[in-house]
């Protein structure tokens, strides 16, 4: 029987419903699971973002945060998830560029100046829907006629068929912030940087869908750790998995795709060695 976790985070459960076994290996085995570059990039201009937006409206200028970046950037370089990435001085600049596209990319979605930002990195400990809440929340925005839960993304945005399964994550933050506090948050925004800004007014059909859908993770999460069963569900991201060496399922599902030529790029090929 493996232990219930504490606290459920809408990663934790994101990962547990991608697939229970790799949820098992990363949080009950403590096996590791470093961030890939793509994780590194979003890190970094998060932490721009995060101080830019701390700093007074009139000074958050693509200048300033220019500034930051250079500021910034000794630390990340030094991370030891950063050095084991062994990126040679080319991909390096790559990587450095790819961050500040997404840091500049802010522009593209919102004037940074005009926004009304009542707290960045704010940290929330709620029930929700009987789980145990835990989560970080970018940005909160005071806004016409109440308050925005605002999330920073710098992978791709989604199809447009996918929309409602990427903002549930903001919406539990919205649910944690009326647990904790009685203020219901009135609208939901992702901004992926340079791409689009998805958002939506909160309303209790949304919150509802979000709220039932983690309370039904959490409880087949309950079951799986009673009877010490996660089963394994491959398919893509198989191919960014960091335990595909260990799992037999991952491993022929790689293959396979690897084979038709779906999956050109994933990390699981060298780790495979196929
Ligand atoms: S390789 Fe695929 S099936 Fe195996 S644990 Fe990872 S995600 Fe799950």
């Amino acid at each position: 029987m493996a232990d219930l976790p504490r606290s459920f985070s809408p990663s934790a459960a994101s990962t547990y419903d991608k697939c229970p076994r790799r949820w098992k290996h990363r949080y009950v085995d403590k096996l590791p699971d470093p961030p890939g570059e793509a994780a590194l990039v979003g890190t970094f201009a998060h932490r721009v973002l995060e101080l830019l937006c701390g700093e007074e409206p009139s000074l958050r200028t693509v200048d300033r945060a220019r500034e930051l970046a250079g500021e910034v950037w000794p630390s990340v370089s030094k991370q030891k998830d950063f050095r084991a990435l062994d990126l040679e001085p080319e991909a390096e600049r790559e990587f450095r560029w790819r961050s500040w596209r997404a840091i500049e990319g802010l522009w593209a979605l919102e004037d940074p100046a005009t926004v009304n930002v009542r707290s960045t990195e704010q940290r929330l400990s709620a029930e929700v829907a009987g789980v145990p809440f835990r989560g970080i929340v970018d940005r909160m925005d005071n806004v016409e006629g109440g308050l925005a839960i605002t999330d920073y993304k710098s992978g791709k945005a989604p199809r447009p068929d996918r929309r409602r399964e990427a903002l549930s994550q903001v919406l539990l933050y919205a649910a944690a912030v009326e647990a904790d506090t009685g203020e219901r948050p009135t609208q939901v925004r992702l901004l992926y940087l340079a791409q689009a800004t998805i958002e939506e007014q909160v309303s209790d059909e949304g919150m509802a869908e979000a709220t039932d859908g983690l309370a039904s993770s959490w409880a087949s999460l309950g079951r799986d750790c009673a009877s010490d069963q996660f089963e394994v569900r491959p398919g893509p991201l198989c191919g960014w998995c960091p335990y595909v060496t260990i799992c037999d399922e991952g491993r022929s599902e790689v293959t396979r795709r690897v084979r038709s030529g779906r999956i050109p790029n994933a990390p699981a090929r060298a780790a495979l060695g196929i």
